[in-house]
C-alpha cells in the first residue's frame, strides 16, 4: 500500500528526534528531501542510508506528478524539510493534498516544530492561539498587521534576524508599545534565548545588537486591558 509519511526533524539540537521517525526514516523506500546535503547531514549521524530524493519547494507543482506515479508502485516515501515538521511555513502540503486526492494514505508524525516551545516558553495564555508563520514582506504587509491588532489569541510569527527590529516595530505602531510579546532566538540550540517584554522593551533590547539566528515571535492578544494603550 502506498503512503506518504511525513517526519519532524529537529530544529537545532540533533537529540530531538523520535524512536519512531528515526525507524520509520530507515525503513522507507526513500526519503524526500527539502535540502538532500541538510538531510543528509542528519541522516549520517543516525547512520541511516535510505535513498534520497530532492523535493524543492520551488519546483514542489512540478515534482508532483513524479512522485505521485512513484507512491502508487506501492512504495512508502517518508518526507523530510530543513528543520521542524513539514507542511509548517515549509514544502509539504501540496504534496498531502495530491496524495489525498489519489487516495495514497498519509501520515504526519508528531515532533519537533519552532512554534510550539515559543508559544510556551512565553508565558502567554497559550490555551488557543493563532499561527500566521511568515508575513509578506511587502504586498498585503500592512492588511495582515491590521487583521493581527484584533485578534484576541496569542499569535505567534516567524522572523528573519535582519527583519527583527522593523517588525518589532511595526507591531508596535498597531498595537501599541505596551502590548506584551516574547522573541525567541535559536531554540533547542547552545545559545537559546527567550526575551520578555513590552513591544517597546524588546525594541529596545534588540536595537543596540547585530541580531543573529533563527527567529520566532510571540505576541498577546487584543484583550480590554491593553486596549486603550492602541488609541
Ligand atoms: N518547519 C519548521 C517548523 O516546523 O517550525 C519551520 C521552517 S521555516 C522555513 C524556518 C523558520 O522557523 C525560521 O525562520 C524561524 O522563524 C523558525 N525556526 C526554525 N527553527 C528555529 C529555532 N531553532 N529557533 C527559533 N526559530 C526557529
Amino acid at each position: 500500500m502506498p503512503k506518504l509519511i511525513l517526519v519532524p526533524g529537529p530544529i537545532g539540537n540533533l537529540e530531538d528526534i523520535t524512536l519512531r521517525a528515526i525507524r520509520v526514516l530507515k525503513e522507507a523506500d526513500a526519503i524526500l528531501a527539502e535540502d538532500t546535503r541538510t538531510a543528509g547531514n542528519l541522516l549520517r549521524h543516525l547512520g541511516i542510508n535510505t535513498r534520497l530524493m530532492p523535493y524543492h519547494s520551488f519546483n514542489e507543482h512540478k515534482s508532483l506528478q513524479k512522485i505521485i506515479n512513484e507512491l502508487m508502485q506501492g512504495h512508502t516515501f517518508a518526507m523530510l524539510s530543513d528543520a521542524g515538521t513539514p507542511g509548517i511555513s515549509d514544502p509539504g502540503f501540496l504534496l498531502v493534498r495530491e496524495c489525498i486526492q489519489h487516495n495514497i494514505e498519509v501520515e504526519c508524525l508528531p515532533g519537533p516544530t519552532a512554534f510550539v516551545p515559543a508559544l510556551i516558553n512565553s508565558g502567554l495564555p497559550c490555551d488557543k492561539f493563532w499561527f500566521e508563520g511568515f508575513l509578506p514582506h511587502k504586498k498585503g504587509r500592512q492588511t495582515r498587521f491590521k487583521f493581527l491588532a484584533t485578534l484576541p489569541v496569542t499569535m505567534v510569527l516567524y522572523e528573519s534576524p535582519h527583519r527583527l527590529v522593523k517588525t518589532l516595530e511595526q507591531l508596535s505602531e498597531i498595537m501599541g508599545p505596551d502590548r506584551k510579546a516574547c522573541v525567541s532566538r535559536e531554540l533547542t540550540k547552545v545559545f537559546e534565548e527567550n526575551i520578555r517584554g513590552s513591544l517597546s522593551e524588546l525594541i529596545l533590547f534588540y536595537s543596540t545588537k547585530a541580531v543573529k539566528g533563527e527567529i520566532v515571535i510571540t505576541v498577546e492578544g487584543h484583550n480590554k486591558k491593553n486596549q486603550s494603550d492602541e488609541e
